[in-house]
């Protein structure tokens, strides 16, 4: 049986969560990527990388949902903007200062209203 990283046992004694303490201990134990820190399914007790950050030590264009990637030197981080301009964002990388623009690409996912039996507002269909 593999062995999980449990959010309770980084509880602080004001109640709160040592969530750097959770990421760190799920980045250590294979179930979060150490590089972007996406989930991944299993624990497998030491540290490794997502396929999407695996993927960045391909030469050609990377895609990846959190990370970008220098061109000239090749290290990953997280953007530093948020709001791309004309589609892209313009970073600097911060271990070798090179300066690149990455494409943005937007997902979308869908919000559904509550069906009226769990207790969501009735949508009234007809006029009369
Ligand atoms: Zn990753
Ligand atoms: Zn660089």
């Amino acid at each position: 049986m593999p062995h999980y990283v449990r959010m309770q046992d980084h509880k602080l004694p004001d109640g709160t969560f040592d969530l750097d303490g959770y990421l760190a201990a799920l980045r250590a134990n294979g179930e979060a990527c150490q590089l972007c820190d996406a989930f991944l399914a299993d624990a497998v007790g030491e540290p490794r990388t997502c396929g999407q950050c695996a993927a960045a030590g391909d030469p050609g264009p990377l895609r990846h949902d959190k990370m970008v990637r220098c061109p000239a030197c090749g290290r990953l981080f997280p953007p530093e903007c948020d709001f791309p301009v004309d589609d892209r964002t313009w970073e600097r990388c911060p271990a070798c200062g090179g300066e690149f623009g990455a494409e943005v690409h937007v997902r979308y996912s869908y919000v559904s209203p509550a069906r009226p039996e769990a207790g969501g507002p009735q949508e009234r269909t007809d006029d009369h």
